[in-house]
């Protein structure tokens, strides 16, 4: 069985003796991108090359990207827990020509990789294309002879990638990979795509065109930028079907059992999605802290710091009563900080950082868990919880509004995300009314400037009623 590690060294190895420059990942928060929240795909540290503002001295690059999606246009972050397929954090392999070969020899390469080295059966893999792109698919059937049903048209921007408004854009080709007919899903665009049967391990994006203003340019050497889930095809390559069971997250995963003395298996061997959820959000939060991201309570910041309540909440379920994440950094820089030095270097920070935010959260979680428990007790699947309650877990303890909402979707509640904003929208109004000021008016923006950065409840330890409220 291959381990994560291998899985990772045998694609650059691959790409590299195949003339790719073996280039390193790059930060989490991206350098050349201030619109984007975190680095979210492999080609982010390319962009600038893709529209020819850069040079390299490489036409052909290959990394293992460290991606966050937990925000901003991508978020999976609900979809963690609750599908086999999706973390937070995760590592994007790909390949990348610069005007160099384009697609045929992408087609080429990406199918040799999959069955030759990795040795998938080819019966189990099936390929979407553009609708209108008949060159890719009929390269598909020449290059892997695959038949006609098992490379599927697809019209929607699913297949069509842009960078933006404007600039390189293009068809695209995903592999998919079948895991069988005793788990739900069905082939890409039909009525089940979103079940985890039929997992997309691969998306190879043909960037062929520019697309201006008025009118979409052919570009006269056109590229490829392509990603594949580092988890997902270990999961196919150590015969699992769940993300969370190849050795890197059982790695994860056993060291929160030793750490909570609880067993992560139901009665039926599956995980508990609460483990799933600390595992995923260990690594995202150590990730993003070697990066230089601290919890906070706005931007980047307020992202890992809901990342990381979420996960402290999930702790609490499964019985912790005192802080216990931080634990859990050792274990994560064993199995990542070779392949990440920045994570090893950094490794006393995560493990303060986090300690810390467990202290200060911990103090309120508990209480909040219970009027949350108190203020849902009546309410059965399909039911809604008040905006109005939401809020004041948000404001008085600290709970950021998606946690209240994963909290509840298990037992098919929503949340009232209308009563939430209202609610908060009020408040802010009542504050300024409240607000009796010098009577300068640039004072006053300051200080609500402050107030909308760092939120409402970092000033309620001047109200010595409600003094241990955090956030
Ligand atoms: P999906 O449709 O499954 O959400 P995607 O189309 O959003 O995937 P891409 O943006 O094409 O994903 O990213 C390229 C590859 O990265 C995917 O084919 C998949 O293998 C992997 N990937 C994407 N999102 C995640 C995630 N949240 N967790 C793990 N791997 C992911
Ligand atoms: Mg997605
Ligand atoms: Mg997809
Ligand atoms: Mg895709």
């Amino acid at each position: 069985m291959s381990g994560v590690n291998e899985i990772r060294t045998k694609f650059l190895d691959y790409f590299g003796s195949n003339g790719h420059e073996i280039v390193a990942s790059s930060p989490l928060v991206p350098r050349n991108d201030p619109t984007l929240l975190f680095t979210n795909a492999g080609m982010v540290q390319f962009k600038n090359v893709f529209t020819g503002a850069e040079h390299r001295p490489y036409q052909r690059a290959v990394t293992s990207q460290k991606c966050v999606r937990a925000g901003g246009k991508h978020n999976d972050l609900e979809n963690v827990g609750y599908t086999a397929r999706h973390h937070t954090f995760f590592e994007m392999l790909g390949n990348f020509s610069f005007g160099d070969y384009f697609k045929e020899r992408a087609i080429e390469l990406a199918w040799n990789l999959v069955t030759k080295e990795f040795g998938l059966p080819a019966d189990r893999l099936l390929t979407t294309v553009y609708a209108e792109d008949d060159e890719a698919f009929e390269l598909w059937r020449k290059i892997a002879g695959l038949p006609e049903d098992r490379i599927i048209r697809i019209a929607t921007d699913d297949n069509f990638w842009r960078m933006g408004d404007t600039g390189p854009c293009g068809p695209c080709s995903e592999i998919f990979y079948d895991h069988g007919d005793h788990i739900w899903g069905g082939p890409p665009g039909s009525p089940e795509e979103d079940g985890d049967r039929f997992i997309e391990i691969w998306n190879l994006v043909f960037m062929q065109y520019e697309q201006l203003p008025e009118k979409r340019l052919d570009l006269p050497r056109p590229s490829i930028d392509t990603g594949m889930g580092l988890e997902r095809i270990a999961t196919i390559l150590q015969g699992v079907h769940d993300n969370y069971e190849i050795d890197l997250f059982r790695a994860l995963i056993g060291a929160t059992e030793d750490a909570l003395g609880v067993r992560a298996r139901n009665a039926d061997g599956t995980l508990n999605p609460s483990f799933k959820v600390i595992a995923d959000h260990l690594r995202a939060l150590g990730f993003l802290m070697a990066d230089g991201v601290l919890p906070s309570n706005e931007g980047r910041g307020y992202v890992l710091r809901r990342i990381m309540r979420r996960a402290m909440r999930h702790a609490n379920m499964l019985g912790a009563t005192k802080p216990v994440l931080h634990r859990l950094v050792p274990a994560l820089v064993r199995e990542m900080g070779q392949a990440y030095p920045e994570l090893s270097r950094a490794e006393g920070l995560i493990v303060e950082t986090t300690e810390a935010e467990e202290v200060r959260f911990g103090r309120t979680l508990t209480r909040g868990l219970s009027l949350l428990e108190e203020a849902s007790a009546g309410l059965t699947e399909g039911a809604s919880f008040s905006g109005e309650t939401a809020f004041t877990l948000y404001d008085t303890y600290g709970f950021p509004y998606d946690l209240t909402e994963d909290a509840l979707r298990p037992r098919g509640i929503k949340v009232d995300r209308e009563g939430f904003e209202s609610a908060m929208a009020e408040q802010k109004a009542k504050a300024r009314a409240n607000w009796a000021g010098s009577g300068d008016a640039a004072d006053e923006r300051v200080w609500f400037g402050v107030r909308d950065r760092v939120g409402a409840t970092e000033f309620l330890g001047y109200d010595t009623t409600r003094a241990d409220a955090t956030v």
